[in-house]
């Protein structure tokens, strides 16, 4: 019979992960064919390889976990990012800072001083940067699910839009998540706003920022991580996993 399932005829050398990618061109080249997740190589091309090849398998992580939102990884590129290390756009965009990612060591000992300062989660380093813009991509997910699924009139592209602007589905989760974690005795008497601080300082930028925040605490951390980041691990499992 032969046929779907022979490996004869394919290379082995093709990764199975990202993290196994040799070079730029195979990571792309995976990224895409697995995940249809463009790389901008020629822009990527000015960072250091191994925090590209990083970002790209942290980014992979919360595909496998979330197969619902896959389809809004669209691109993963690097530029001028202002003062962020990277940013998460509307579009699925993944845009690392070449200023920070042209090096690994520079931008790890960056975000580990933020963690020293409880900035980012205790636990989490630099290669949680793009996890956490991942956890964007996230929410971005739930907008299609809530929003962009009534069709594609201009009211419900505007409503989109919308949403995205006022972390309107980011407030929904942190919201839940903190009713299940107040119940908790080990939570019991904390506002939203110390839960939230509990994760990070960054987290309390805005209930968006509170989200990715959580993701990348779980991803690091694991049941382990902060409650709040915990139950909305477990909601975004529930909506998208
Ligand atoms: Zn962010």
């Amino acid at each position: 019979m032969g046929g779907r399932g022979s490996s004869s005829g394919f290379s082995f050398t093709s990764p199975l992960r990202a993290s196994d990618a040799s070079d730029l061109d195979a990571l792309a080249t995976y990224m895409s064919d697995k995940y249809a997740m463009r790389l901008n190589v020629s822009a990527l091309s000015k960072c250091d390889f191994e925090s590209v090849r990083t970002a790209a398998s942290g980014i992979e992580g919360i595909i496998v976990d979330f197969p619902g939102a896959a389809l809004n990884f669209h691109e993963l590129t690097s530029g001028n990012t202002g003062s962020a290390q990277a940013t998460a756009s509307y579009n699925g965009v993944i845009t690392l800072a070449q200023h920070a990612f042209d090096s690994t060591k520079k931008y790890k000992r960056s975000y580990d001083y933020s963690v020293r300062a409880k900035w980012h989660p205790e636990g989490t380093d630099g290669d949680h940067i793009a996890v956490h813009e991942a956890g964007h991509i996230l929410e971005r997910a739930l907008i299609d699910k809530y929003v962009l699924s009534k069709g594609n009139s201009f009211l419900v592209t505007a409503e989109a839009r919308n949403a995205w602007q006022k972390c309107t589905y980011a407030s929904k989760v942190i919201s839940e998540a903190s009713k299940i974690v107040k119940k908790l005795p080990s939570e019991k008497g904390k506002g939203i706003k110390t839960l939230i601080t509990d994760v990070s300082g960054y987290a309390a930028k805005n209930r968006s920022e509170a989200l990715a925040e959580c993701v990348a605490d779980y991803k690091a951390n694991g049941r382990a991580a902060k409650p709040l980041s915990v139950a909305v691990w477990d909601i975004l499992k529930r909506e998208l996993g």
